[in-house]
């Protein structure tokens, strides 16, 4: 890598993202190509996530990507949030169509339409279905996986015949990501509420849980939004109640997008390359031939009967048999973020054992072969494990806690500037207003992150007007 992580942080993701192979820019702005290693990621996500939704009797289904424009005037808010960002059909070859069609940023409306007419009566309650689709959202400053105008995600939908039901399927969710990313990307979350200018456009509530990336900024990774009976209204989604009243229903939606792999690589990676926690890695062993094995069969033949043990054990192995140097292989499967590596030559099978390598661990052992399955089964666990602890572990030292006022904050991102430091998330009361917010953003770039469920030390006065805080609230410099 000439990039290095700790002196430029961003070139060192947009080269090693391109390098590993995980995507290529295309010529439309902002629109990335998912590369196969890249879209494998994204694959392993949904694997992952459908066992949620499946355990929820939550349902795929598929809708159209083009939104008639008279579905996005039915909801104010929704519209003026999405209106600067979204891209339009106006014609048919050389036709003017009589109605533009947008590309969908998001599909409240096309569902909240059909939803009001899936719906009748409370027996059709709680109607809750998923789909991973595309979305477009033309944004300004775009940066691959993490801001693009063309990403992949899951939207979930859901319509309840009453505000308390609603609620839980909003908190469910949330703690499903959170699951998720913690569990098995290995990052630890920050769950909260998102104050009321960063909410989603339409809802009454919004919910996220935000991660810290390796150089102290925050990413959004996943949000749930608690819309009362604001889409209903909008689109109409009544039904029977048990009273025999028409009543709206109340409705929520919730999201994670292809963004999770910008977080994994800006959480995990370090100077060599990407580092996966071995759930998620698209290649979790890796074997490789050394010495001179193409004189000995017995090395390949070897490997070969290994690899198709542990792939029947589920594993995802794969064997670097090509005619590049050894070195070289060490290099490329360490940059592309294998998990681990298991080399084998002539003297090794001669010893009947192979060295083993965790990527992020710096000593390489030698292992029996009658001990390899049972050894990389425990690597692999206690990889994973470490990953987390470790993010969490540094998520504890860019914290802080004891900045009490804006110029207290301002003298904090300018020591650890000369530290070379990252100013971190930094916990601050806050008084509920948004003029709070802006002066925050303007004066400093750090932007409301969210107000956290378990507060770590209570805040008592805001940051900015000294009046009494209302809450706690995380900020951060954020992507
Ligand atoms: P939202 O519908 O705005 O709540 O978005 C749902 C989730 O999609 C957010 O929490 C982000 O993680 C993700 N997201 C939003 N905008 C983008 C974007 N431009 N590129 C990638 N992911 C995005």
């Amino acid at each position: 890598m000439t990039n290095l992580q700790t002196e430029d942080f961003s070139k060192w993701y947009l080269q090693t993202i391109q390098k590993a192979d995980l995507m290529a820019y295309s010529p439309v702005r902002g629109c990335i190509i998912f590369k196969p290693d890249g879209y494998e990621l994204w694959e392993h996500i949904q694997e992952e996530f459908n066992k949620f939704l499946r355990s929820e009797g939550i349902r795929n289904a598929y809708f159209p990507m083009l939104i008639p424009q008279n579905f996005f005037q039915k909801e104010e808010d929704h519209i003026e949030g999405f209106a600067p960002e979204l891209p339009w059909v106006t014609e048919v070859g050389s036709e003017k169509l009589e109605e533009p069609l947008a590309l969908r940023p998001t599909s409240e409306t096309m569902i909240g339409s059909a939803f009001s007419e899936w719906i009748n009566s409370y027996r059709d309650l709680p109607y809750e279905i998923n789909q991973w689709a595309n979305v477009f959202r033309w944004e300004k400053k775009t940066l691959p996986f993490l801001r693009t105008s063309e990403f992949l995600w899951q939207e979930g939908h859901t319509a309840h015949e009453n505000e308390e039901e609603a609620r839980v399927r909003t908190e469910k969710v949330l703690e499903a990501y959170a699951d998720l990313i913690e569990n098995f990307l290995a990052i630890p979350v920050y769950r909260g509420q998102k104050t009321p200018s960063e909410r989603f456009a339409g809802a009454v509530d919004t919910y996220s849980v935000e991660a810290m990336m390796k150089d102290g900024k925050a990413v959004q990774a996943g949000t749930s939004h608690y819309m009362g009976t604001k889409f209903a209204e909008a689109f109409d989604i009544r039904y029977l109640n048990r009273e025999n009243k028409h009543v709206y229903a109340h409705t929520t939606s919730w999201g994670i997008s292809t963004r999770l792999i910008g977080s994994l690589i800006m959480v995990h990676g370090d100077e060599q390359g990407l580092v996966f926690p071995p759930k998620i890695a698209p290649t979790q062993i890796v074997l490789i031939p050394v010495g001179p094995w193409k004189k000995n069969p017995a090395i390949l033949e070897k490997l070969t009967a290994l690899k198709t043990d542990l792939v029947d054990k589920g594993y995802r192995v794969r064997i670097d048999d090509t005619d590049n140097s050894v070195g070289f292989k060490f290099n490329e499967w360490e940059l592309k973020g294998a998990a681990i590596r298991v080399e084998c030559g002539p003297r090794d099978l001669e010893n009947e054992q192979a060295m083993v390598k965790v990527r992020d661990l710096d000593e390489k052992v030698a292992v029996p072969f009658n001990e390899l399955e049972h050894h990389l089964d425990r690597e692999l666990t206690a990889m994973q494990t470490r990953l987390l602890e470790n993010a969490r572990l540094r998520n504890k030292e860019n914290e802080h806690y004891d900045i009490e006022t804006l110029d207290e904050l301002k003298a904090h991102i300018e020591a650890s500037k000369q530290a070379n430091k990252t100013p971190g998330f930094v916990l601050i009361g806050w008084d509920g207003s948004e003029e709070t917010e802006k002066q925050i953003k303007e004066e400093t770039g750090f932007t409301t992150r969210n107000i956290p469920f378990e507060v770590p030390v209570e805040k008592t006065v805001d940051l900015v007007s000294g009046k009494p805080a209302k809450h706690t609230v995380w900020i951060a410099r954020a992507y």
